[in-house]
């Protein structure tokens, strides 16, 4: 028997359940018809669902129509549970989109319809609660033209098109006036044939409209014939492939991976990864039955994996988009007294796993354990669900907002990637994308420039990253960034180095870029008494609304508009309060805008994007056998490629742009010698990423508080290339100079010494104390102040060992005494370089001193302030000589 795979999708009470239960009694799957208001349904068997009424996690079911096996996924209504919504729409082949007569089209309707769209689904509407409106359907079908899908026709019946294969009719003609290709179809032939039909159908050209009530079961055989008679089979490939679309846990607590099938078949004991399939089952509401296979393009639910997520893709298959409806709320998830934050953690793993979106995680430097939800509703679901599974009753801290980064203004970003024996260089164009649609990545990188596998390091580096703004760390989105082009180099180039050019690239460009904070914000629908409009509309603008005329119906106004999210979270209850219960407040996510309170939000965060080690905005170049870190703000000179850009007219039309720049660029690259001088640079690689996970560790992620923003800036004249060009070349000669003799000078004796020491960076630039690091931080701390209280005892400069502590909350600094020497921890928002880069500024001229570090960035700032470098490896070379003497 033919196999399809449906959803139905509705707003919350338009009636999904109560049709799924009316389409699986009329095809004789059920015998008797649960009724969701008494808490009777087949299909929403969790407690929390029959609680409410509300389906919140999906189920199936299966019905045999005609020539046609059925299955049904019942897709989650609740807007705030959407992403798996989302899910679930990637394996469908049809959806019925449910529309309630009586409320019409809401604004979640067409959230879902534009969802769909998205997934390309193609669909059939069924208008529900007829019995409940004095409309008539031709009523209905106009406004559903209007106001969701000018495409919604009806189509004969069935019975109908049994009678005669074309049909002829004046309703073909109204058919066919929404499908060019019908159109045409219909001026050769005078008529229609149903083939036509269901292709215009699956390619969302028509959207055949079905009335009815499922309560009454009235119009749902007539639905069943239609989309039984008008869809298309899927098509079966005869490889392997399949789609996760959701993980669940049964009773037992065994983990479930739900997948649909979209080619070949699976059987018990087959491999997925390196996990074996330890059984089948097919699922039918709470009930399963286990099988000794599936064949595509059923839906089943596989045993006995660990390693699968939702999303994934099998086989053949990739994995699904990263959901629209991302979250757009974090809130702090507090335990009851007795339980640990630890023990909650560890239970709220499983919900993590089944939602990836909920992004469950502790904040290291709280301790607080966050979850990320779409909107204060899905809270109490949350809070019921946690208690109904683990019995812990769990309470949630006020929400906070997930803002996001977008930029107003097209650049080149370039970044450059050259410790020792190390070699990458990119140049991105990077530009503002549509709303919503994410980081876009493209190729204008000739191969003549850069061989295809560089390229493709490159493109996959810009698609995985997690790329942060530049105003206060949040993610980035809605860019379009475009590899322009690219240098490698025949002996040194290694595997993560084009990550590290395309990133630091990203970032300059960012920095360059103008920026725009984006908040995520709701479509609203508001309907008062129209007495109250007045009130409703004052508090709209209050909330930074942007609000269309109220449109008047009958005794009521009915607002449209979009807030953001930020300024609305409580108002339902300020609604039902003075309207007297009248008032209906409905929001549906409506995607990012622009801040409304921007700046105040920037200030708050205080982020420094030129402190932020993980995602750093210079490059590092190599000079003299040495790498060192150059600032974003001067590396377009030093770069090996030409700008991209230059000599290109702004306002060209970008594609042509793009192929003039990709030739000029492959000319360039020809002519500039690809012999590199690479040496040289010591202790650097691998230390960045060993130095974030004890700091994510100890400190807990990269957090907003920094407040030291005037580093770098005050010498930023990124406009004036003259002045660039001139503290360029001094800042290579006093380079050259601090770096021609290989062991730190002598200084002039009259001058008291200083040795500062960047602890952490010394500590991972050894691989023992590093070892003692991932083990025990604080023994490793000990364990350099004795290495570096042995070393005072014999050079008897005054000793100061810097601990980068900034990201400790609340951390107010502290200066110590270790013996002989002095032990400072930063305070919180200042970096071990901050510290050092005062401290040089502050004991200079007039002392001699000698900066202890591997940090790239700290050698740059150091060696132009007249202060001597020595790296972490010189440094316990430099013990050893003296121990051995
Ligand atoms: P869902 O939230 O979309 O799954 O909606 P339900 O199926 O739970 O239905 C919501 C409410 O509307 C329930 O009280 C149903 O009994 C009622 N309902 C559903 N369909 C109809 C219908 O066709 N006519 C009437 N009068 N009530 C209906
Ligand atoms: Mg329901």
């Amino acid at each position: 028997m033919s196999k399809s795979v449906l959803g139905i999708l509705a707003h919350v009470d338009a009636g999904k359940t109560t049709l799924s239960e009316a389409l699986l009694y009329t095809a004789g799957s059920i015998r008797s018809f649960g009724r969701v208001d008494r808490g009777e349904s087949f299909l929403d068997g969790e407690e929390i669902e029959r609680a409410r009424g509300v389906t919140v996690f999906s189920k199936q079911a299966r019905l045999s129509w005609m020539d046609r096996e059925i299955v049904f996924l019942d897709t989650p209504g609740h807007v705030d549970f959407s992403p798996e919504a989302e899910r679930t729409l990637s394996v469908l082949d049809y959806a019925i989109l449910v529309v309630s007569a009586p409320d019409g089209v809401q604004s979640h309707t067409r959230t879902l319809m534009r969802l769909l769209s998205k997934y390309e689904i193609p669909t059939f509407i069924f208008v529900n609660k007829m019995d409940l409106t004095e409309r008539s359907a031709g009523d209905v079908l106009g406004e559903l033209r209007e106001n969701l899908c000018p495409e919604a026709v009806e189509l004969p019946t069935a019975a109908d098109m049994l009678s005669s294969e074309n049909t002829k009719d004046e309703d073909i003609e109204e058919i066919a006036g929404h499908d060019e290709a019908l159109i045409e179809e219909y001026l050769e032939n005078g008529a229609l044939f149903s083939d036509s039909i269901r292709q215009s159908i699956s390619c969302r050209r028509l959207f055949p409209v079905y009335f009815g009530s499922a309560l009454h079961n009235e119009g749902v055989k007539e639905l069943l014939d239609g989309v039984v008679n008008w869809s298309m089979l899927p098509e079966a490939f005869d490889e392997f492939g399949a789609r996760v679309y959701k993980i669940g846990w049964d009773k037992k607590g065994e983990r479930l991976t739900h997948i649909r099938l979209t080619g070949g078949s699976i059987r018990p004991k087959d491999t997925i990864g390196t996990e074996k399939v330890q059984g089948i089952r097919l699922y039918e509401g709470e009930k399963f039955e286990a099988v000794d296979g599936a064949d595509a393009v059923d839906i089943c639910t596989l045993l006995g994996l660990q390693e699968t997520y939702p999303g994934q893709g099998l086989g053949f298959e990739k994995d699904a988009p990263v959901p629209e409806l991302s979250p757009v709320l974090s809130y702090q998830v507090i335990p009851p007294k007795g339980v640990t934050t630890g023990k909650l953690f560890e239970t709220l793993q499983v919900l993590n796993e089944e939602e990836p979106t909920f992004g469950i995680a502790v904040n290291e430097n709280t301790g607080d354990i966050m979850v990320r939800l779409m909107g204060p509703f899905q809270l109490e679901v949350l809070q019921q669900e946690i208690k109904r599974r683990f019995g812990i009753l769990v309470t949630f801290g006020p929400g906070k907002i997930l803002y996001k980064e977008t930029i107003a203004s097209t650049v080149e970003g370039v970044g450059h990637f050259e410790p020792l024996r190390h070699y990458a260089e990119a140049h991105l164009l990077l530009e503002p994308g549509e709303p919503g649609s994410g980081i876009e990545t493209a190729n204008a990188c000739s191969v003549d420039v850069l061989s295809v596998n560089y390229q493709k390091q490159i493109i996959s580096v810009l698609e995985r990253t997690h790329h942060k703004g530049v105003l206060t760390g949040s993610p980035l989105t809605d860019v379009k960034i475009t590899l322009l082009s690219g240098k490698s180099h025949t002996k040194h180039t290694e595997g993560g180095d084009f990550s590290q050019a395309t990133r630091r690239a990203v970032r300059q460009g960012l920095m360059k870029a103008e920026s725009v904070l984006l908040e995520p914000v709701f479509d609203l629908e508001l309907r008062v008494p129209g007495s109250m409009v007045g009130r409703a509309m004052t508090d709209l603008e209050r909330m930074h609304g942007s609000i269309e005329p109220p449109e008047i119906e009958g005794d009521y106004a009915l607002l449209r508009g979009r807030v953001p999210v930020a300024c609305i979270t409580d108002y339902a209850k300020d609604v039902a309060s003075y309207t007297g219960g009248l008032g209906e407040l409905t929001l549906d996510p409506g995607g990012y805008e622009p801040c409304h309170n921007a700046e105040e939000i920037i200030e708050n965060r205080g982020y420094d994007p030129e402190s932020d080690m993980r995602n750093p905005t210079g490059s590092v170049f190599c000079a003299q056998g040495a790498g060192y870190v150059v600032p974003w703000y001067e590396v377009e000179e030093m770069m090996h490629l030409p700008s991209a850009l230059d000599g290109t007219d702004d306002n060209e039309d970008s594609d042509e742009a793009l192929q003039k720049m990709a030739l000029a660029r492959a000319e360039a690259a020809k002519r500039s010698a690809s012999a590199t001088d690479v040496s040289g640079f010591r202790g650097y690689s691998g230390m960045e990423k060993d130095l974030e996970n004890i700091f994510v560790r100890e400190f807990g992620e990269i957090k907003s508080s920094l407040n030291n923003r005037d580093v770098g800036k005050k010498e930023r004249d990124y406009d004036d290339p003259a002045k660039r060009q001139e503290r360029l070349r001094a800042a290579r000669e006093e380079y050259k100079a601090t770096h021609s003799s290989a062991s730190p000078k002598t200084p002039a004796k009259s001058l008291p010494k200083y040795t500062i020491i960047d602890g952490y960076n010394v500590i991972f630039a050894d691989s023992e104390l590093k070892g003692l690091a991932n083990d025990d931080l604080h023994a490793a701390r000990t364990r350099l102040l004795d290495i570096v209280a042995d070393y005072q005892g014999y050079v008897g400069d005054t000793v100061i060992v810097v601990f980068d502590a900034w990201r400790k909350k609340g951390g107010t600094g502290s200066s110590e005494r270790y013996g002989n020497l002095y032990v400072e921890f930063t305070k919180e928002a200042q970096t071990a370089d901050a510290y050092i880069e005062r401290a040089v500024h502050q004991l200079m001229p007039g002392a001699h001193i000698t900066v202890v570090t591997s940090d790239a960035a700290e050698q740059v700032i150091v060696s132009g302030s007249g202060a001597y470098r020595m790296s972490s490896r010189e440094f316990f070379e430099e013990i050893k000589r003296i121990k051995s003497q």
